[in-house]
């Protein structure tokens, strides 16, 4: 190696990204020392000989990282079909924690070799995705109780609406809120009134454990659960179990006023299946999936008739009608 070759190699070995070049047939030519010491976490010798080790290779081999995107973005650059392939994945080794990686390639200009060569590169973006990840957890949590925020809620419900839809299955929401708050936090301060929502909070959370289920901040002291496969009758049940769960929390204000909540129960109903084929039937592009916030708006106004008939209970939307789906869609 002459200097330059010598300083060039020095330069790319305390580089922290991995790089590789890699030829026509994805055949290893050259790796750096970042990518040796990667090649420790798949258990390999940091003396292993990479030459000739086909890259498109080692991607099949890793079952994670076998995204027939990932391959095929690798193959059509190597074929000369497209001049740029990058692309984040997350890597699966043997011996660590996954890895999120980016990958690049691109072909190099060399007047070195007979065939054309490539420039792999791989850099650790671990680090970004755990932040981004907590980022949009912040966004989508409500700080004071730690339960999901309002755009949380939206995006749940879009997606529980169209799940609900698509296997015809039941779906209930509730909406819970507390009664007189203004009240007791006139008389037990607003610090006071925080504790009470996060214990409120606590409640509705045990109540929210299955994967369709989402406890809610609605607003101000107004939460919103949302039950995936949970029929109205079930709902209603467990609205009441919640009903009593707060006043058994014993907590009393302005006197002797015990601190309760009104609860609005509406459901996706049992019938709703047999509703949908025929409409089904009449027009094939229906679209629900911009409906889930009836369900919410129904539990509205079945709070707003709890509210009106004297407070601490529980009321269902359209008791008499099982059907609380959308008429025109
Ligand atoms: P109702 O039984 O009709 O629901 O009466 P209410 O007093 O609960 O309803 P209203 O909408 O009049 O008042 C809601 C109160 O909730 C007023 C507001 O000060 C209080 N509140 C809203 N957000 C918070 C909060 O984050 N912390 C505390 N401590 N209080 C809050
Ligand atoms: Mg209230
Ligand atoms: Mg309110």
């Amino acid at each position: 190696m002459n200097i330059a070759e010598q300083l060039l190699s020095s330069i790319l070995d305390t580089l922290p990204l991995q790089i590789a070049v890699i030829d026509e047939s994805s055949s290893i030519v050259y790796v750096n020392q970042a990518w040796r010491s990667f090649g420790l976490f798949y258990g390999l010798d940091i003396e292993t000989d990479w030459f000739g080790i086909s890259y498109l290779d080692i991607c099949r081999a890793n079952q994670d990282t076998n995204q027939p995107e990932l391959l095929d973005g690798i193959a059509r650059v190597l074929d000369g079909t497209q001049n740029h392939f990058t692309t984040d994945y997350l890597c699966h080794t043997p011996t660590q924690h996954p890895t999120w990686l980016t990958l690049n390639l691109q072909p190099i200009q060399t007047a070195l070799a007979d065939g054309k060569l490539f420039l792999l590169s791989l850099t650790n973006i671990t680090h970004h995705k755990q932040t981004e990840d907590r980022i949009s957890a912040l966004t989508l949590t409500d700080p004071l109780t730690g339960l999901a925020n309002r755009r949380r809620l939206e995006q749940f419900m879009h997606d529980e609406w169209s799940r609900a839809i698509r296997h015809q299955s039941s779906l209930s929401v509730m909406m819970v809120d507390a009664d007189h708050f203004k009240q007791l936090n006139d008389s037990m301060g607003h610090a006071a009134g925080d504790e009470c929502l996060r214990q409120l909070a606590n409640i509705l959370r045990k109540y929210t454990n299955r994967p369709g289920d989402l406890a809610a901040r609605y607003g101000g002291e107004e939460f919103v659960l949302v039950l995936g496969q949970t029929t109205q009758q079930e709902a209603a049940k467990i609205a009441e179990r919640i009903r009593q769960k707060v006043m058994a929390l014993d907590i009393r204000f302005a006197g002797h006023r015990l601190m309760t909540v009104s609860i609005g129960v509406a459901s996706l109903g049992l019938n709703h299946s047999h509703w949908q084929k025929e409409q089904h039937a009449r027009n094939q592009s229906l679209n629900f999936s911009e409906d889930g916030n009836l369900l919410i708006e129904q539990a509205d106004k079945a709070l707003y008739v709890a509210k009106k008939q004297g407070r601490n209970r529980v009321e269902v939307y359209d008791k008499h009608h099982r059907l609380t789906v959308p008429l025109s869609v």
